[in-house]
């Protein structure tokens, strides 16, 4: 999977997402990526990229040629062009399925990140195939949220997560939290482990979980379990609670 990511902040895409486990995929040659300063595209000579918003108001709109000129010079000679993502509070919100999306249909995405009051709108017509939020609040930039959604499409592209950080069990995966997890020692300030964890018995392990992922969604996020893929086992289980 690769990733272009147009920003006016390339330091924070690159610090944030060379670390840990996208830093080791990236060595290994399974995730790319490349930044492009959208300042260098700047169409005036002091380097500016934005200008105040027609009508008046308060703040300054990123201007839509610097930002055409950067995406023109990912997408230009290309035969494919790339599925173009605007971070935006205005986008539909990102959740694992997109995640899920994004990782199976795509080889490589560009994210567009807005500052200030964001991007003149005829850049957003003129480019963006989806405008992607990751939650109902206004940050500063697109930075965050774009390295938001390259981190959970990356641990979903196979080869990322060694076997023993897998997906599979991760809270949403199958429309359910995780159920709690426990490690070293098995007591800790006066708490003990569940015996269940400790009994070596596989199967019984294996209940246990799902019945406590069951509890947690009903008890944190109800309404996830309406669209959850439930056994009648979970339901009979689900009824009795
Ligand atoms: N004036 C814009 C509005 O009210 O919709 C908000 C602009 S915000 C201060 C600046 C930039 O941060 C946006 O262009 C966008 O790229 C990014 N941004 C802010 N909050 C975001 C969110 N929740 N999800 C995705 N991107 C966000």
């Amino acid at each position: 999977m690769k990733f272009y990511v147009l920003t006016l902040f390339p330091d924070m895409i690159r610090d944030g997402f060379q670390t840990s486990i996208t830093g080791r995929a990236m060595e290994k040659g399974l995730l790319s990526l490349e930044t492009v300063n959208i300042r260098d595209f700047s169409v005036n000579n002091r380097g500016r990229v934005d200008d105040y918003p027609y009508g008046g108001g308060a703040g300054m709109v990123m201007q839509a040629e610097p930002v055409y000129r950067a995406w023109q010079s990912v997408v230009s000679g290309m035969e494919k062009r790339p599925r173009t993502l605007y971070m935006s509070p205005q986008g539909r919100v990102f959740n694992q399925q997109m995640a899920q999306e994004f990782s199976q249909e795509e080889e490589e995405l560009i994210l567009l990140c807005g500052h200030y009051e964001g991007m003149d709108e005829r850049l957003i017509e003129e480019i963006v195939d989806e405008e992607v939020s990751i939650g109902d609040y206004v940050l500063t930039g697109g930075e965050l949220p774009a390295l938001v959604v390259m981190d959970a499409v990356s641990r979903l592209v196979d080869g990322v997560l060694h076997n023993e950080e897998s997906a599979e069990y991760d809270s949403f995966h199958d429309g359910l939290l995780e159920y709690p997890q426990y490690s070293r020692p098995e007591e800790w300030h006066g708490k003990v482990v569940p015996p269940i964890l400790l009994s070596g018995h596989h199967a019984n392990v294996d209940r246990w979980r799902r019945e406590q992922s069951l509890l947690r969604t009903m008890e944190r996020r109800p309404e996830l379990l309406e669209r959850a893929q439930l056994t009648k086992e979970d339901k009979i289980f689900l009824q009795r609670k």
